[in-house]
């Protein structure tokens, strides 16, 4: 009876380790891209080339609209750009860096002070304390210099993965991708994604279809297209587009 009980128990183990098997052997089949969603991966690639193509003849010249000459000014300017036009960002860090001109000097500033200075760009007081506590950061334990590390960046104080990419990208010349606003509005359009909205998402996404090295030209090209022809407050032109016989125009 005891050895009969012990087959039963065992039966059921083995029942069960089957059960779990079968489980994850469908996770895992679940997870492997069927060959029509392989085919519409490569239908984006395809699409995303023509379009790189497209836009660097349209905007060869693109670049940050932030104006900065040393990399920690382009930290500082990212942070203020929250919320904010470029513009405006690059009339504020004026008085900025005449009042404060090196990191030591920003770093050492209080945050009352450089509030004073940033309130034009919007929510002074916490872009100030970001923007002292990753100066303090940088002289105390980089010498000064602004780390070339996308980690080292993302640990920074105010430093998110889009300005983390940006940094990257424009001062050291690594691959990255910036998703910020127009981006992400103008790839869903596009049919690059498929209504994604949240931007580490759409990061990984177009990992996946936009070669490396071209990343950070396309996402500056992105912002001249969105802010030109493919706008977000009005309905975009697509008849002077010259994308409009390729793009999907997906929610327009
Ligand atoms: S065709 Fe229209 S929706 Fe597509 S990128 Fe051009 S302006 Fe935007």
């Amino acid at each position: 009876m005891e050895e009969k009980k012990k087959t039963a128990k065992e039966k059921k183990t083995a029942t069960e380790k089957l059960s779990v098997k079968n489980t994850s052997a469908r996770k895992t089949s679940a997870k492997r891209p069927t060959k029509k969603e392989n085919q519409r991966q490569e239908a984006r690639k395809q699409l995303a080339l023509e379009i790189i193509e497209r836009l660097r003849k349209e905007y060869p010249d693109a670049e940050c609209s932030l104006d900065y000459n040393e990399a920690w000014k382009l930290l500082v300017s990212v942070r203020l750009a929250a919320q904010c036009t470029d513009a405006r960002v690059n009339v504020v860090v004026q008085d900025l860096y005449a009042k404060y001109p090196t990191v030591e000097a920003l770093a050492n500033a209080t945050v009352e002070e450089i509030e004073a200075i940033v309130k034009p760009c919007g929510l002074g007081h916490s872009k100030a304390r970001d923007i002292q506590a990753c100066m303090k950061i940088l002289h105390e334990q980089y010498s000064g210099q602004v780390p070339d590390d996308f980690d080292a960046l993302l640990a920074l104080p105010g430093v998110g993965r889009k300005s983390a990419n940006l940094i990257v990208g424009d001062v050291f010349g690594k691959p990255a991708i910036v998703t910020d606003t127009h981006c992400i509005r103008l790839v869903n359009r596009m049919g690059l994604v498929d209504g994604i909205k949240e931007p580490g998402k759409v990061e990984r996404e177009l990992w996946k279809i936009i070669p490396a090295e071209e990343g950070n030209d396309f996402c500056h090209r992105l912002v001249y297209h969105g802010r030109e022809v493919c706008t977000a407050r009005t309905k975009p032109y697509c008849d002077r587009c010259c994308l409009q016989d390729i793009c999907p125009k997906a929610g327009v």
